[in-house]
């Protein structure tokens, strides 16, 4: 997983939080690029970053970030995507590639490529890794090895600016798949928004209750209630840019899974144990799958300093 020499001489990013940095630090340990310019939003977080040596330069203007880089990396959350393409947009040296880590792919397209100047490469892509934490002190280096990185490339697939956002996440140990930003989005409304929009509304819906109850869901959550307690302790600007941004996919599932909500429902109501055992059955086989495709560990670990 190392590379001589770099891939890319320079690279930016815009916004160091936890995708960012845990970016910043596996294109540091692999020595993926000679120069690591970093811009975030608050001073603060400019500090944080520093402190941590997780780049080469620092700076509060994003314009200046990009200055001369091959590779530019969006890590903000979504909301902030158009914004940043037009304060970037006059510094990009021709030729370079932009790339962002957002979890709807759609929006990057839809918000980024009209602002992008001519000789200007767009290659978005996804991460489908990650933890609750946030900031640059919760990236970690190892965030991504045996995970998925999808790519949804607008221009030729074989295109040299895709071989290298591919050969940068290959090198820090993910698997890349390719696919469209509309087709990205459909698959991620089932097996990340729903579950996360589902975990909202359990926990908000025990937060609600009368405080009596409330400190006995605290006191009890060792059974399935505490991993949806993780889940929703996910960052909330991110998650709102996430709904927002994916409309039209989530509505549609959602949809979908109210009916199978209804079904289920129905069958406690009749005491149809079969049809309970039926789906329970299936569901339990799926698990099976996904610990066949080595996607069952969780990449949630405490926020750690490499
Ligand atoms: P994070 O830890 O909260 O970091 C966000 C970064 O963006 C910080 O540097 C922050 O700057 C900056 N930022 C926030 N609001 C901004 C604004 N309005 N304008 C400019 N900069 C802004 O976020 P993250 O979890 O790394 O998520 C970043 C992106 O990765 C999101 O688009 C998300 O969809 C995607 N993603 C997240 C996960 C996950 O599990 N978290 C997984 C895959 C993909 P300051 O701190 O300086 O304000």
């Amino acid at each position: 997983m190392t590379s001589n020499p770099p891939l890319f001489n320079r690279v930016a990013f815009i916004g160091i939080g936890l995708i960012g940095s845990s970016l910043a630090r596996a294109i540091r340990k692999y020595h993926l690029a000679e120069h690591i310019s970093i811009s975030t939003r608050r001073q603060e977080t400019l500090d944080t970053a520093k402190a941590l040596n997780l780049g080469d330069s620092y700076t509060k203007d994003p314009a200046e970030a990009v200055i001369d880089a091959d590779l530019i990396v969006i890590c903000t959350p979504m909301g902030a995507f158009e914004a940043v393409a037009k304060a970037i947009a006059p510094a990009l040296k021709t030729g370079a590639i932009i790339t962002d880590v957002g979890s709807v792919k759609s929006t990057a397209v839809k918000d980024i490529l009209p602002h992008l100047p001519a000789g200007v490469h767009l290659v978005p892509g996804h991460p489908i890794a990650g933890t609750e934490h946030s900031g640059p002190e919760a990236g970690y280096a190892d965030l991504f090895p045996g995970r998925w990185c999808i790519l949804t490339p607008i221009e030729d697939h074989e295109s040299d600016a895709v071989e290298k956002v591919k050969a940068l996440w290959l090198a820090c140990g993910a698997k890349v798949e390719i696919m469209t930003p509309d087709h990205h989005d459909r698959v991620l409304a089932i097996t990340s928004h729903l579950p996360h929009l589902i975990a909202f509304t359990i926990v908000d819906t025990a937060a609600q209750l009368a405080e009596d109850t409330q400190k006995e869901v605290i006191q009890f959550s060792a059974s399935g209630f505490r991993d949806f307690t993780r889940i929703a302790a996910s960052d909330p600007v991110m998650w709102r840019d996430v709904f927002l941004s994916n409309k039209e996919a989530v509505l549609d599932i959602l949809g979908r899974f109210r009916d199978d909500l209804d079904q289920l429902t129905t069958a406690i109501e009749d005491g149809d144990g079969a049809l309970l055992e039926e789906t329970f059955a299936r569901t339990r086989a799926i698990r099976r799958s996904v610990i066949d495709e080595k996607q069952h560990i969780p990449d949630s670990k405490p926020p750690k300093k490499s």
